[in-house]
C-alpha cells in the first residue's frame, strides 16, 4: 500500500509522525510506503508568522529543519503539487507525477482573495514564511522612509499600519505589532506620536468566529495598547497610499491582509466537493464522499456535522494536528484490513488567541481565560510544539476532560 501525504504543515507531517512511530513499533504492515510531498524546505511554524512579521522571532526561529524530526522511514520529497486526477490516482507536481493508493491532502489554505479592488496589489498577506518576511521588510522600509521626513502628513502616513480582518490571525497580527512598533520607531528615529496602529472588522465585533466574550476582552486589551479598533468597517478598495473602509478614506503606508482563509484552486478543479471557501468536504471519517481512497484535513477540508450542515469548527492548528493523529489511525487500520475506527471528534484543548506580550483570551477546554493568565497558557503550549514533533506520541499536556464539569 502506498501512502500519499500531501503537505507537512501540522496536520500532514503529525500523520507522517504517527505513522513513522507505528511503523517502528511494529503496528504497520511490512509493505506499506509512506511519502510526504511538501513545498517548503522546513517545517513552516505558521502559528508564530505574527511574530516574525512583527520582528519578535527571527524568521529561523519559525522553522523546523525536516530532517531533525524522527521520521526515517517516510520519503520526503521537496515539490509543490500542481494537479490531481483522482480516477488514475495521480497527483502532479513540478519534481514529476506521483501514483497512491490512499492520498491524504492537507495542504493547508492561503489567503481569501475577494473582489476587493486594490487588494492584490497593494496588501500584504500573512499564511507563508515567505509573506511575514515581506510584511516585516516593508514595515522596515516604511518606517526608515518616514523618519527623516519633514513633511508631516506623509510622514504619518507612512507610519500608519492597517490590519483588515479581525479574526484570530488579525488579532494575534495587531497585539503584536502594538508592541513592536515603537521598538521600530525608535531604531530609525521615527516619532512616536506618529504611529497608528488600525485594526478593521468588518462585523461587529473581533474575533466572530469564538464567543462574543472573547471578542470584547480582545478589544479591551488591544486598544489598552494604542490599537484604534474599528468595527463594522470592511476593506472597500485600496490604492498605493489610501485605504477606504465603511467608507472612509484613510491613508496609510502598510495594510496587512487577514480576511479569510481559501484552499488551494486545484482541489475542487479535481471534481472533489468544496465548500465556497474552495475547502474540501469530508465525512465524518475525514474521508472524501465518493472518493474512499482520498482523507482530507486541515485548513484544506471541511467537516460535515452529525446534523449534515457544515462544520463550524475554526480553521486551527490545534483542529489540524488532532485530524493528523486520527488520519494516522485511519490508515493504520486500512493497511491492516481491519474496519475504520470511530468517527473523528473535534479537539476539546480549546483555542487561545495571543494579543501580544503575554496577553490572550479564549478557551482552555470549556473555561473561558482571558489577560496574562490566558496568555502565560499560550505561550507554554505553544513552546512544547517542536517537542511535541520530537516526540511523536506524547499526548497533551491537559486532559480536557480533567475540565469538563462533572
Ligand atoms: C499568523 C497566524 C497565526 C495563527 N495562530 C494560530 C494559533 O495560535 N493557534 C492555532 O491553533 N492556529 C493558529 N493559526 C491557524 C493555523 O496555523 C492553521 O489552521 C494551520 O496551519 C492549519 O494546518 P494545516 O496542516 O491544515 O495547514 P498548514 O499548516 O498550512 O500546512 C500545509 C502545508 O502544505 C504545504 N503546501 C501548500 N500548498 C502546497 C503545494 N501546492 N505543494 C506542496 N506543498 C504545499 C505548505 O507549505 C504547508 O507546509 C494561525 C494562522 C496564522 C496565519
Amino acid at each position: 500500500m502506498r501512502v500519499l501525504i500531501l503537505g507537512g504543515g501540522y496536520a500532514g507531517l503529525r500523520t507522517a509522525l504517527d505513522l513513522d512511530a507505528m511503523r517502528a513499533r511494529g503496528q504497520l504492515p511490512e509493505g506499506v510506503q509512506v511519502d510526504l510531498v511538501e513545498r517548503a524546505p522546513c517545517h513552516e511554524v505558521i502559528f508564530w508568522l505574527h511574530q516574525v512579521a512583527a520582528g519578535t522571532l527571527a524568521p529561523e526561529q519559525a522553522c523546523i529543519d525536516y530532517g531533525r524530526l524522527p521520521l526515517e522511514g517516510i520519503q520526503l520529497h521537496q515539490a509543490t503539487v500542481q494537479d490531481l486526477h483522482p480516477t488514475p490516482r495521480r497527483v502532479d507536481t513540478d519534481a514529476g507525477p506521483f501514483s497512491y493508493d490512499a492520498l491524504v491532502l492537507a495542504l493547508g489554505s492561503g489567503p481569501s482573495s475577494p473582489d476587493i479592488p486594490g487588494l492584490a496589489e497593494h496588501a500584504h498577506t500573512l499564511r507563508t514564511h515567505e509573506d511575514a518576511e515581506n510584511l516585516h521588510n516593508a514595515l522596515e522600509a516604511a518606517y526608515a522612509r518616514a523618519a527623516p521626513l519633514a513633511d508631516a502628513a506623509e510622514r504619518r502616513r507612512l507610519l500608519t499600519t492597517v490590519v483588515a480582518g479581525g479574526g484570530y490571525t488579525g488579532c494575534q497580527l495587531a497585539g503584536e505589532l502594538a508592541h513592536r512598533l515603537p521598538d521600530l520607531a525608535d531604531r530609525h528615529g521615527a516619532p512616536l506620536d506618529d504611529i497608528r496602529l488600525l485594526l478593521c472588522e468588518p462585523r461587529d465585533r473581533l474575533l466572530p468566529e469564538m464567543e462574543p466574550c472573547h471578542g470584547r476582552a480582545a478589544r479591551r486589551i488591544l486598544e489598552r495598547k494604542g490599537v484604534e479598533v474599528r468595527l463594522g468597517a470592511p476593506l472597500e478598495r485600496l490604492s498605493e497610499d489610501t485605504a477606504v473602509l465603511g467608507g472612509e478614506g484613510l491613508p496609510y503606508g502598510v495594510l496587512a491582509w487577514a480576511g479569510g482563509i481559501r484552499a488551494p484552486g486545484f482541489l475542487k478543479e479535481a471534481g472533489l466537493g468544496a465548500n465556497p471557501q474552495g475547502r474540501v468536504i469530508v465525512d465524518d471519517h475525514l474521508r472524501v464522499p465518493d472518493h474512499p481512497d482520498i482523507l482530507a484535513a486541515g485548513d484544506c477540508a471541511v467537516r460535515v456535522a452529525p446534523d449534515g450542515s457544515l462544520s463550524t469548527t475554526p480553521a486551527t492548528a490545534t483542529e489540524a494536528m488532532n485530524q493528523g493523529r486520527y488520519m494516522a489511525a485511519l490508515l493504520r487500520d486500512r493497511a491492516r484490513g481491519r474496519a475504520p475506527a470511530a468517527a473523528y471528534a473535534p479537539t476539546r484543548l480549546g483555542l487561545l488567541v495571543s494579543l501580544g506580550n503575554s496577553d490572550a483570551v479564549g478557551n482552555v477546554g470549556p473555561l473561558p481565560v482571558q489577560g496574562r493568565a490566558a496568555g502565560l497558557l499560550k505561550n507554554g503550549a505553544e513552546r512544547t510544539y517542536p517537542d511535541t514533533l520530537l516526540r511523536p506520541h506524547t499526548e497533551p499536556l491537559l486532559d480536557p476532560d480533567f475540565l469538563r464539569p462533572a
